[in-house]
């Protein structure tokens, strides 16, 4: 009916306007969904691009491998996309060329919203939670920020009387804004004029602007007491202790708390994972909230995934529905984790599918950052009494104990073939010393039953004898996404 009167009599919209605030039901098509056999799990339609706002470089940049791209100072960019402290930028004249620059060595020239009060630009989520939940800061606060997966879309940052909510504002080809796909904005501040009066179609009230207050960004603002979580049930139990499932009482939010064992001796490395989640923010890596280090057990609260770690998921029932653009979609997730690490120079060391932890839709994020290290020269050496997963780990860091980034991505070969194996342990029936003696001597893992070329080369490709022949995080992502695109598309045709 609603469709019907706007179409016919567009010259009362403001009637209709108020009669349904939450807009027209517009019947714009959203994207087909692969389900599996059951139908309960979906998956989103691969990224589109759209047209990105305009950068130009700060400062002459040159180009140390084939992934950087140079640029000289003045030049005007997209930037794609951000990764980590670099960002994915393209060349808008000349070569049209595209690479990785550091961020800091370009900026935004357009931004058209930085004279709005409620416009916070680049502050990651965390710090956007942490700003509107400060005692400045009202029920109804909300600002708006560039969204920290793509540097072309931005999020709204609302507080309710309990919680921040945070909604994804999205970019059309033709570069609309908008929040629900049936309401479309030119710009970003007809968006925000709309949701303040229609704020009913959001659920939550935008009242006034996010007040700033920077000086609470210092000190560990992480610790919490720990009456305020309430321990659910037992999720399993790891190195360090027993993990449960429990409830934040102040946000209400669900959450996973790590609890180091009384009698352990492993109380530093315990420190040091607290230490590397602590730095760490990215979707597709497991998320801290907070610590109890007063009195014991010690806890690390984290984001808690729904479906457990990716192992045992793929062994499950429902794991065992998936089908293969399913299992893409999942790796891709898992090397965008880690090629945020790569460009911290960050080495994960136990890269595996039991430390990949899996939510609903079949979110992915990287997990256990126990072993976590930040490399300053390329390799990492460790004592020869740690013990190591060798049949995950590469022939060098296992014999000499040279840990790297593309030693991870060794790592990340073994996890591809947990993967589509649905959680097969890799060489089956063999000893640590037979995996080791035949890799030395070239052996590989064979393709996986139904297991496309495409994607046991890129197998293959991480288990090439010497890291710089093997592939980066960042490219193994690309990869991957391609391969999705397509699976999906067939899927959806088909
Ligand atoms: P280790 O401590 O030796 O690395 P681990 O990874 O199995 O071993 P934990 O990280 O302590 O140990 O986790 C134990 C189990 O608890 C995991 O395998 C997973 O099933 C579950 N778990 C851990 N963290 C979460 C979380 N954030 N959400 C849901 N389940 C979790």
């Amino acid at each position: 009916m609603e469709a019907f009167f706007r179409r016919y009599l567009p010259c009362l919209v403001k009637l209709w306007d108020w009669l349904w605030p939450g807009g027209q039901e517009d019947p714009v098509s959203r994207p087909a969904e692969i389900r599996t056999v059951a139908g309960d799990i979906k998956i989103p339609a691969p990224a589109r691009k759209t047209s990105a706002p305009l950068y130009a470089a700060l400062y002459d940049f040159t180009a140390r491998s084939e992934e950087e791209l140079t640029i000289k100072e003045g030049d005007k960019l997209s930037v794609i996309e951000k990764q980590g402290d670099f960002v994915l930028a393209q060349k808008l004249s000349g070569s049209l060329e595209s690479g990785l620059v550091p961020a800091t060595y370009v900026t935004l020239i357009r931004d058209e919203f930085a004279n709005n009060p409620w416009y916070f630009g680049n502050v990651s989520r965390k710090d956007a939670e942490k700003l509107l939940m400060s005692p400045l800061n009202k029920p109804g606060s909300y600002l708006v920020r560039i969204s920290e997966s793509n540097s072309d879309e931005y999020s709204l940052s609302v507080r309710n009387e309990t919680q921040p909510n945070h909604f994804r504002i999205y970019r059309t080809h033709a570069g609309d804004y908008y929040i629900t796909e049936n309401k479309h904005f030119p710009s970003l501040d007809e968006l925000i004029d709309y949701y303040q009066s229609h704020w009913k179609s959001l659920g939550v009230l935008l009242a006034q602007p996010c007040t700033q207050q920077k000086e609470q960004f210092d000190g560990d603002s992480w610790e919490r007491p720990r009456e305020e979580f309430v321990l659910q049930e037992k999720l399993g139990e790891g190195h360090y202790g027993e993990v449960w499932s429990g409830v934040w009482k102040m946000t209400k939010k669900m959450v996973a708390i790590k609890m180091l064992k009384q009698e352990d001796m492993k109380q530093d490395e315990f420190v040091k994972e607290v230490q590397a989640l602590k730095s760490l923010h990215h979707p597709k890596l497991i998320e801290l909230y907070a610590i109890c280090t007063r009195g014991e057990p010690v806890y690390i609260v984290t984001e808690l995934m729904s479906k457990g770690n990716l192992q045992v998921y793929l062994n499950s029932a429902e794991g065992r529905q998936l089908i293969l653009a399913h299992l893409v979609y999942m790796a891709s997730q898992v090397a965008e984790g880690m090629a945020y690490l790569e460009d911290r120079k960050i080495v994960h060391r136990d890269l595996a599918a039991r430390n990949i932890l899996v939510g609903d839709n079949l979110v992915c994020k990287v997990a256990d950052f126990g072993l976590a290290r930040i490399i300053k020269d390329d390799v990492y050496s460790v004592s020869a009494a740690t013990k190591i997963p060798v049949k995950w780990t590469a022939p060098e860091a296992t014999s000499f104990h040279k840990f790297s980034v593309k030693s991870d991505v060794w790592s990340f070969g073994i996890l591809l073939y947990e993967i589509v194996t649905y959680g097969k342990m890799p060489y089956e029936g063999m000893t640590n010393k037979e995996v080791v003696n035949m890799l030395n001597k070239g052996y590989r893992l064979p393709c996986p039953e139904n297991c496309s070329n495409t994607i046991y080369k890129i197998m293959l490709d991480c288990w090439k004898d010497t890291g710089t022949e093997r592939p980066s995080f960042h490219a193994l992502r690309s990869q991957l996404e391609v391969i999705y695109s397509k699976l999906y598309h067939n899927q959806s045709e088909s």
